[in-house]
C-alpha cells in the first residue's frame, strides 16, 4: 500500500481507497492519505468513545523549536507544528542532521510533503490537523538508505551561522576555512569557502546586536544591583548619549576584603574581545587561602592614566583610604597605571609584579630556566 501518490501521479490519478484496519474503507481527502499509524490511532480513541468511559483524547508531540542546534532532532507520525514554516524549519533541521537532501513535493499553505533527493523512499506529509490550529505530520516513511549526501543545500549559511555561533563569540578572529572543517567533520558535508565567509559575517553581526542589546541594559542592571544587594556601588559614566565606562563592586566582596583578606590589592587590565573592544580593569585581594578575592571591576574605553585614576579613585574613595588600612598596591609596569599610582597616593607601597617583570624579562632576550630561577630567587 502506498502512502503517496507516485510523483508522476501528484495531480492525475483518482482518489485510492485505504482500509482502516476495521473493515471500513476512508476516502482520501484532497491533501494526502493519512497514513496507518496516525489511522490506528484515531480508531482506538473511536472506539473508546463509543463506551460509557470518557473518551480519552490522544496527546500528540509538539515542536517547540531547538534551544541549541547541537540538540538531537526527531520527528514522528501526529507531530503537532505551529504553522507550515515551523515545520520546514524542523524538516530542515532533521535533514541536515541525518546528512541528507530532500524536494518539495507539496509546498503550500495547506499541505507540504517532501521526499528524499534520491528518491531512496523517505517522504514526509503534513497537513493542518482538522478543526484544530495545528499543522501536523500525517505521513511519514523514515526508512532512508541512500547514503548521506556530501553537497547538501539544505546547510544553509543561515544555519551554519547560528550552529557555529558560540565559536566565533570564543573567537571572533575564527577562520572561514576552520569553520569549513567543521561542516566537514560534524555533517560530512561540503560548505563553499564564499558561504563560510558569509556564515561569519552573519554570526558576528548577530552578536554585534545581542551585545548591543546588553549595553542597553547597563542602567537597569545598575539599578536592580543597587537594590537587591544594598551597599554595592555602581557608577557608570556617558559621553553624551554613549556608554563610556561602568564600575561595579558587590557589597560582599566589598566586606570580605575589609574582614578577611591580606592587606594587599593587585590591579591589572585585560582587553575584551567582541565587537566593542575595551579594556577590563580590575582590582583584586589574597585571601587567607592564598585565593583570589575580587574587589572591583570596571569596563573603559581604553587602559590610559586617565581611565586608571578614574577607576582607582572610585576604588579608593569606596573601600577607604589606603594609609588608614596599609594596603599596598602591586601590578604591572603599564605606563598610564604607574603614573596614576604615583598621582593618586605617592606615599602608598606599590611593588611590580615578578611574572609581567620576567615577561618583559624575556621580552629583552634574556631567556632560559636559569635567568628564570635568579629572577625569582632574587624576588
Ligand atoms: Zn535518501
Amino acid at each position: 500500500m502506498k502512502w503517496f501518490k507516485p510523483l508522476g501521479e501528484a495531480s492525475s490519478s483518482a482518489p485510492k481507497e485505504v482500509h482502516t484496519g476495521n473493515g471500513k474503507l476512508k476516502q482520501p481527502n484532497e491533501e494526502g492519505v493519512e497514513s496507518p499509524e496516525l489511522l490506528s490511532l484515531e480508531i482506538d480513541e473511536n472506539a473508546e468513545g463509543t463506551s460509557k468511559r470518557k473518551r480519552k483524547r490522544r496527546k500528540y508531540p509538539e515542536w517547540h523549536g531547538l534551544h541549541d542546534l547541537k540538540e538531537k532532532i526527531e520527528i514522528h507520525v501526529g507531530q503537532l507544528f505551529a504553522n507550515p514554516s515551523n515545520f520546514k524549519e524542523a524538516l530542515q533541521l532533521y535533514a541536515v542532521q541525518n546528512c541528507f537532501d530532500y524536494t518539495y513535493m507539496h509546498n503550500d499553505k495547506k499541505r507540504v510533503s517532501a521526499y528524499c533527493k534520491q528518491k531512496c523512499g523517505w517522504r514526509v506529509y503534513a497537513s493542518w490537523k482538522s478543526n484544530t490550529k495545528y499543522f501536523q505530520i500525517k505521513t511519514l516513511e523514515k526508512v532512508h538508505n541512500c547514503g548521506s549526501h556530501y553537497y547538501n543545500k539544505r546547510v544553509s549559511i543561515k544555519w551554519a551561522a547560528n550552529r557555529y555561533i558560540d565559536n566565533f563569540r570564543d573567537q571572533p578572529n575564527w577562520k572561514a576555512s576552520a569553520l569549513k572543517e567543521a561542516v566537514r567533520r560534524d555533517y560530512n558535508v561540503e560548505l563553499t569557502l564564499l558561504a563560510c565567509y558569509r556564515a561569519k559575517r552573519m554570526a558576528l553581526k548577530l552578536l554585534a546586536r545581542s551585545d548591543d542589546g546588553q549595553y542597553k541594559f547597563t542602567r537597569a542592571y545598575c539599578n536592580a544591583l543597587r537594590q537587591w544587594n544594598p551597599g554595592s556601588s555602581t557608577y557608570i559614566q556617558r559621553n553624551g548619549i554613549f556608554f563610556k565606562r561602568i564600575y561595579v563592586s558587590l557589597d560582599a566582596c566589598k566586606r570580605g576584603f575589609l574582614a578577611g583578606c591580606r592587606p594587599m590589592i593587585c590591579v591589572d587590565a585585560c582587553f575584551m574581545k567582541g565587537q566593542h573592544g575595551g579594556q577590563l580593569h580590575a582590582a583584586i585581594a589574597r585571601d587567607v587561602n592564598d585565593n583570589i578575592f575580587p574587589i572591583a571591576y570596571a569596563l573603559c574605553e581604553t587602559e590610559s592614566r586617565g581611565t586608571w585614576t578614574w577607576f582607582l579613585n572610585t576604588l579608593l574613595e569606596d573601600i577607604g583610604n589606603p594609609r588608614e588600612h596599609k594596603w599596598s598596591f602591586m601590578s604591572d609596569r603599564q605606563k598610564g597605571l604607574m603614573e596614576a599610582i604615583e598621582y593618586l597616593m605617592p606615599d602608598v607601597e606599590h611593588r611590580l609584579c615578578v611574572r609581567h617583570l620576567h615577561a618583559n624579562f624575556k621580552n629583552k632576550s634574556y631567556k632560559g630556566k636559569a635567568y628564570k630561577d635568579a629572577l625569582w630567587g632574587a624576588a
